[in-house]
């Protein structure tokens, strides 16, 4: 069932309260079962609660969805019967702590005035759709500064999600800054990116992290080795006071370390490798976070890529080597 985060931050209230909530929201994400918690990025096509029967066919226990087109600037209506459906959908399956990712146009860093508003009332739209399905966690790339340098860029993102925050307030969605591969002007590429946003705003306690495995790895943080692990888990647990990881990507890479270039491959199939997976589904700092596969789809062998992937990380959580093939995962 989806755990509740039933408290939100008042309008004004004092500072030791909103640090009272805030551990109050955290200990809501507290998972019953200290187990992985798995899940992929599923289609929308048919009904957002489609996605939620596909997770729970391949066995995943969690998902992440778009909530409206993720190309467009407008979505269909969101109707009750569509709101009643995912709802439903969770509770029939179990599949719990969904989560939505936003529309890849949303730049909350552009310096072009009309674009940064219109990202505004996107990512406004999409803080309301979340809360409407019941969804605590949106997923948002923090931006590209398009040329005016980081500081201008982490700025611009900063005052974005102060008015979203305001726009908003009394929803119970966390707004969680995923970190990027840092392709051309994008912000992210490092865990001090996403910490100078925090910083920046009124109401942190908004906001949290997801990190996605192959976007650190692009970005230089080297996963597949003990020292390169080590950096990232310090510089999340530096941040961690104002920005708590809330969401993961496991997702392997296509192309080598730094290489800034964001091609996700299924896990243990690229340049990461299966031991970074190992330490991070076995670290008990982030155990029962959803762990969300954004690797490519299709078949192979008469097996669907997501059950494979699914297989290999409970072989990694369980300390066995993966195995071949199973019927069911
Ligand atoms: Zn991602
Ligand atoms: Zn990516």
């Amino acid at each position: 069932m989806a755990r509740n985060r039933s408290v939100t931050p008042p309008a004004k209230s004092p500072e030791s309260a909103q640090i009272a909530l805030k551990e109050v929201a955290l200990a809501a994400r507290a998972p019953e079962p200290r187990a992985p918690l798995f899940g992929a990025h599923m289609s929308v096509a048919g009904g957002i609660q489609k996605a939620v029967y596909a997770a729970h066919a391949i066995g995943f226990g969690t998902v992440q969805v778009f909530t409206k087109n993720n190309n467009q600037w407008r979505g269909h209506e969101l109707t009750d019967a569509a709101i009643e459906a995912f709802r439903g959908a969770l509770a029939e399956t179990g599949v719990t702590s969904p989560v939505a990712h936003t529309s890849y146009l949303i730049n909350l860093a552009s310096p072009d005035e009309a674009l940064w508003q219109k990202s505004i009332d996107a990512m406004t739209v999409e803080v309301e759709r979340c809360a409407a399905l019941g969804i605590e966690d949106l997923v948002v790339h923090p931006g590209a500064h398009l040329g005016t340098g980081e500081d201008a860029g982490l700025a611009r993102v900063a005052a974005a999600l102060d008015e979203v925050g305001r726009r908003t307030r009394g929803l119970s969605v966390m707004v969680d800054l995923e970190t990027t591969a840092g392709q051309g002007t994008c912000l992210g590429a490092s865990i001090e990116h996403l910490g100078r946003i925090a910083e920046r705003v009124r109401e942190p306690e908004r906001l949290g992290l997801c990190g996605d495995t192959c976007h650190l790895f692009a970005a230089g943080y080297a996963l597949d080795s003990d020292a390169g692990y080590a950096r990232m888990a310090e510089d999340l647990e530096r941040i961690a006071g104002l920005l708590r990881e809330r969401v993961w990507h496991l997702n392997d890479s296509k192309r080598e370390l730094g290489s800034r270039v964001d091609r996700h491959e299924a896990i243990g199939r690229g340049k990461i490798g299966l031991e970074a997976f190992r330490r991070l589904v076995n670290d008990p700092r982030r155990l029962g976070l959803p762990m969300i596969l954004e690797t490519p789809k299709g078949v192979s062998d008469g097996e669907e890529w997501d059950a494979i992937n699914l297989r290999v990380l409970r072989g990694l959580a369980q300390g066995k080597p993966p195995r071949r093939r199973s019927n069911k995962v």
